[in-house]
């Protein structure tokens, strides 16, 4: 195989990718087939930081609009995405990963509390991290977070993994006419309004220098080809 194009990684993957086909939570079979592609990539060489959404059990602004307190529903997301690092953590164990949670939210009988010292530390080490707790603040996501945790522990580049294989105009799934980009400014997201993320993170990852890689989680390997520039995926740069 070719020399790897990013040594270092962030790879987010949203809560729901963790459902599988079940209707909400957590798919353990579904959990097992992603730890098989970050394992797959960590033996290729590469340093593999993971942040995990929430999405598959609850989303903050989902309680709020119902009438919840919105920083009390958005805590209740945050926990949701320490579930999903513990099953994932756990899965990985199971199949001989040396892998370690690290929280924004200090839960010192659960897991480590997140420092970029500390997670540098585990990357180093040939751990996979992850990094659970979001931001650790309410009214923020996960992509943020992840292209917090990217810059923060100087990662080469932001693999945001979603159920399509790239970044198109519009939606594939509803337009069938979206064209389909192979790389794409983070202006030209801002300006075209194209959700690949939130804007605070798209900010966060262009002011900081940090590619996004924009690939389908959903394909066998995907991960793997895109860490040496092949597959398909989209990358956004600055202009
Ligand atoms: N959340 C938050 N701050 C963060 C990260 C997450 O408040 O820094 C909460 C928020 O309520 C969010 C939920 O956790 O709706 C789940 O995260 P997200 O929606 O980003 O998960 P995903 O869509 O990626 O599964």
């Amino acid at each position: 195989m070719t020399a790897l194009k990013f040594k270092r990684i962030l790879l987010k993957v949203s809560g729901q990718v963790l459902m599988g086909a079940e209707p909400y939570g957590i798919d353990l079979a579904t959990v097992g087939r992603v730890a098989d592609e970050i394992m797959a990539c960590a033996a290729l060489g590469a340093e593999i930081a993971l942040v995990i959404g929430g999405g598959n059990i609850f989303r903050g602004l989902a309680g709020a609009t119902k009438g919840m307190d919105r920083v009390a529903a958005d805590h209740m997301g945050i926990m949701a995405t320490v579930m999903n690092a513990l099953a994932m953590q756990s899965v990985l164990r199971s199949k001989g990963a040396d892998a370690r949670v690290l929280s924004a939210i200090a839960m010192p009988t659960v897991c480590e509390t997140y420092s970029a010292s500390k997670g540098i530390h585990h990357l180093e080490q040939r751990r996979i991290l992850i990094c659970a707790a979001g931001t650790g603040l309410p009214f923020f996501t996960t992509d943020t977070g992840a292209a917090l945790r990217a810059a923060e522990l100087r990662c080469e580049a932001l693999f945001k993994g979603t159920s399509v294989d790239g970044v198109y105009s519009a939606d594939p799934k509803t337009e069938p006419t979206a064209q389909r980009f192979e790389r794409i400014s983070f202006t030209e997201i801002l300006a075209r309004d194209l959700r690949i993320m939130d804007p605070a993170a798209i900010a966060l990852a262009r002011d900081n220098g940090i590619p996004v890689v924009v690939f389908s989680i959903r394909k066998p390997a995907a991960v793997a080809e895109a860490l040496h520039g092949k597959g398909r995926f989209t990358i956004v740069t600055k202009d």
